[in-house]
């Protein structure tokens, strides 16, 4: 039987039925000592089978404040769900955790128990790391509160909130920071990455907005990291992701910000995709740090391809208007809805479509220079296909302006990041899907150095490569603060002592 197969039909349910007394969200009260001669099956961190003394597992669902869901729990399959509908695995125990106290006890338990552990921000892991079959997910679902400190500028994030959370909570106060474009993303994963969004050329990446963390470390120590308390392992968790611990608490830095801005989407039939990037181009290339303006290649549900430029001007609209006049004046749109608006019109336009459940695969770029030779290759690898699109994220600005090893994000001098995606609904589409993804980022490798760990659905090795000069810092600080590496569900770092 292979690992999955065993992980599916033994673990989840066999648990269930092998303790009939012990289902659901289990706080049941007899003794440990009762029960302790009983064990169930579960994945070690190396990918083993190995068993787990059931009195152990009780011990750890009367210590959290939040509830131990097994298979058998009604809230068991909803908690196990990501994002990304291609995974669909089955972790033997969800810890859904409610505090640090409860974070320190559940990265304890997998810790002492050699299980294999899955931290859930906001599930949007594209290649689904967040879950496991048949280890521990910490759940950190519930703990997405934020509290905002007019005074000095912050926004406190638990490490389950989502951007939602965070912009919602940072606009009742006429502040924002920069965070991505679809708000149910998790500010967990999409923190530690990076952090792309539409303010990042004023702003900087989110990890450049990020002043400290609580975090819970392999050991189970909790640590407040910032510049000056802990600052390698501060420096580490802004872009090498969730290798070193679980971060329970982000402090971000705000910034006074409009309730409207000037903002859209400007879309072109595809075949003026031609004509229409080559002024692209050149006219980017000396646009204020307030202006963000992102081309889109992809094809309408009806069948119409379209060129998509996403619009959001941070800053005084006649302003705005003022820089944008030359690209208004280009073509003929099909449609142009840049107007002054909400902010959270734009911030929340592709959530609907981007529902939970979708089937997606996806591959990213950095792209050093936008020029003439890849406009016309962009054109030219087109794919007239209603589930695929390439999107991009515009740097430059804010994010150019940091030193390449200020933080653990490497790509610094990127003005562009290239997202190539697929989504659709039905499993036969898998393949299909996938290879053109697949090739689309292929027929446009040769302009792009480098990716976005954030946005990779392939496991690779690569990633060694990928953190350029910051990855033998990064596998130092893996060594200290988790030398066993504990966190491995990530793009994983290895610590200096196993590398
Ligand atoms: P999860 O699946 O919960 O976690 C992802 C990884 O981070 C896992 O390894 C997990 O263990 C770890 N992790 C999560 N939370 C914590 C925590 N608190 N402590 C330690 N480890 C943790 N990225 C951008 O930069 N800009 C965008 O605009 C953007 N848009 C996106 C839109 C969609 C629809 C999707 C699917 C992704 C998008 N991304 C974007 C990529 C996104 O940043 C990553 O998918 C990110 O990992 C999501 O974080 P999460 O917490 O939701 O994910």
């Amino acid at each position: 039987m292979d690992r999955r197969s065993f992980c599916r039909g033994s673990i989840a349910a066999g648990l269930v039925a092998a303790y009939p007394g012990f289902v659901g969200c289990q706080k049941a009260d007899e003794p440990v000592a009762a029960v302790a001669d009983k064990g169930f099956d579960a994945i070690s961190l190396d990918g083993m089978e190995t068993r787990i003394d059931e009195a152990i597992v009780r011990k750890l669902s009367r210590a959290l404040e939040g509830d131990l869901l097994m298979a058998d729990h009604p809230q068991y399959d909803a908690a196990r769900m990501l994002w990304n509908g291609m995974h669909d695995k089955r972790p033997s125990l969800i810890a859904q955790c409610a505090s640090t106290g409860d974070v320190r006890r559940a990265v304890d338990f997998a810790r002492d128990n050699n299980i294999l552990v899955a931290v859930r921000g906001g599930g949007h892991s594209w290649p689904g790391k967040s879950s496991c079959d048949g280890g521990l997910m910490i759940d950190l679902s519930r703990m997405n509160s934020v509290y905002v400190d007019t005074f000095n500028q912050r926004a406190y994030a638990a490490g389950g909130a989502l951007l939602n959370n965070l912009d919602t909570a940072a606009r009742e106060h006429g502040m924002i920071t920069t965070a991505g474009v679809v708000s149910h993303t998790g500010v967990g994963g999409y923190t530690l990455g990076g952090g792309f969004g539409r303010l990042n050329r004023k702003y900087g990446l989110t990890i450049d907005n990020l002043k400290s963390a609580e975090i819970v470390t392999a050991d189970g120590m909790v640590h407040r990291v910032n510049e000056f308390e802990e600052p390698d392992l501060y420096w580490a968790i802004r872009g090498g992701g969730g290798n070193f611990g679980v971060v329970t608490e982000f402090e971000y830095q705000l910034h006074p910000f409009p309730l409207e801005v000037l903002s859209g989407n400007l879309v072109f039939p595809i075949d003026q995709a031609s004509e229409i990037l080559k002024f692209y181009v050149d006219w980017q290339r000396k646009l204020s740090d307030e202006l963000y303006v992102g081309p889109a290649m992809m094809t309408m549900p009806e069948g119409q391809g379209v060129l998509v430029f996403e619009i959001l001007y941070a800053g005084d609209p006649k302003k705005g208007e003022k820089e944008l006049a030359p690209l208004m004046k280009i073509g003929k749109p099909l449609d142009n809805n840049v107007m002054v608006k909400d902010y959270m019109i734009m911030q929340t336009q592709e959530d609907a479509l981007l529902a939970h459940g979708i089937r997606s695969y996806a591959k990213s770029g950095m792209v050093k220079e936008m020029d003439a030779e890849l406009a016309r290759a962009m054109v030219e690898s087109y794919q007239d296909d209603p589930r695929q699109a390439v999107f991009t994220h515009t740097c430059g600005g804010a994010v150019a302006r940091v030193d390449e090893l200020a933080t653990a994000f490497p790509h610094r001098n990127a003005q562009t990041m290239f997202v190539f995606a697929s989504f659709w609904a039905d499993p036969e589409h898998d393949d299909p899907c996938i290879t053109n993804t697949r090739r689309w980022h292929s027929d446009l490798s040769a302009f792009m150095g480098g990716y976005y760990d954030n946005i990779d659905f392939d496991d690779t090795d690569e990633n060694v490569g990928n953190y350029g000069p910051a990855y033998s810092r990064l596998s130092t600080i893996k060594g200290v603060y988790d030398p066993d590496n504990l966190f491995r569900l990530n793009s994983n770092i290895k610590p200096a002592a196993l590398a």
